[in-house]
């Protein structure tokens, strides 16, 4: 069985990503223990790896619990607010999953967080709170300059690129991303289609580039359409990327 990625749920609308095949499972951001331990009895598989992509609770809070029962690497980034971290990674460096060997490449994209990073590898993106299908994170510890060039780093993988990020926010961010940019059909069409999975109690998860690219606000901050309604929001006229992406972080912050 070559493996697949699964989505366990946790909290309200958190994602934890889980490589499984026949046996083994490794796991992205698991923000609580509880879900995980379930589907690992349930699916008879052995944990060997956790991959955290940034330090907030609900990424990295059932770390801990997971570690009691089965010792297991931890990669994620040099932050010391994560403590469970085995390996640490820096902007550039490659790692391979133990078991699937599956090799990542790392990213450093800080803006939601100052150390957040991003894993790379097999034609799939774990983006953490970073990059959203049609949204971006809140600037809690980055600058709209930052956030800006990791999306941009981020927006030159392939258009192919499959984009697990790590929160089913999509619904809600296509609701912004029309007041941001405004007349994008592909945003509409994309809306259809959500709120088809959703109904269906489905993931709109995995995103890809090549959509963001056409749908997603925060990585189209040069779109004319998109220039003007931030500078609507703003009330002056926005003349590069950067500003636009804070005038519209501020807008959506609010909306
Ligand atoms: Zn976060
Ligand atoms: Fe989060």
């Amino acid at each position: 069985m070559a493996f697949e990625v699964v989505p366990l749920r946790a909290f309200a609308d958190n994602y934890i990503w889980t490589l499984r095949d026949a046996g083994r499972a490794a796991v992205v951001d698991p923000g609580d223990a509880r879900p995980v331990l379930d589907y690992l009895r349930a699916e008879k598989l052995e944990l060997v790896a956790i991959i955290n992509t940034h330090h907030h609770a609900d990424h990295v809070g059932g770390n801990a619990d997971l570690l009691k029962q089965y010792r297991v690497p931890v990669y994620g980034p040099h932050d010391e607010r994560i403590r469970e971290v085995t390996h640490r990674l820096r902007d550039g460096e490659r790692m391979t999953l133990p078991h699937f060997g599956v090799g990542f490449e790392v990213f450093e994209i800080p803006g939601h967080t100052r150390t957040h990073i991003a894993f790379y590898g097999a034609g799939m993106l774990f983006c953490g709170d970073t990059l959203f299908a049609v949204g971006c994170g809140r600037l809690f510890e980055g600058t709209p300059r930052q956030m800006h060039e990791s999306l941009g780093k981020l927006m030159r993988l392939p258009d192919t690129t499959q984009v697990y990020c790590g929160h089913e926010y999509t619904l809600s961010n296509i609701r912004f991303a029309k007041a941001a940019d405004p007349g994008n059909r592909a945003l509409l069409e994309l809306e259809v289609k959500a709120k088809q999975l959703r109904e269906q109690g489905r993931p709109t998860l995995p995103s890809d580039i090549g959509q963001e690219k056409a749908t997603n606000p925060f990585v189209r901050c040069t779109e004319p359409a998109v220039v003007a309604s931030a500078s609507r929001f703003a009330a002056r006229a926005l003349k590069d990327p950067v500003s636009v992406l804070a005038a519209i972080r501020e807008w959506k912050n609010n909306f």
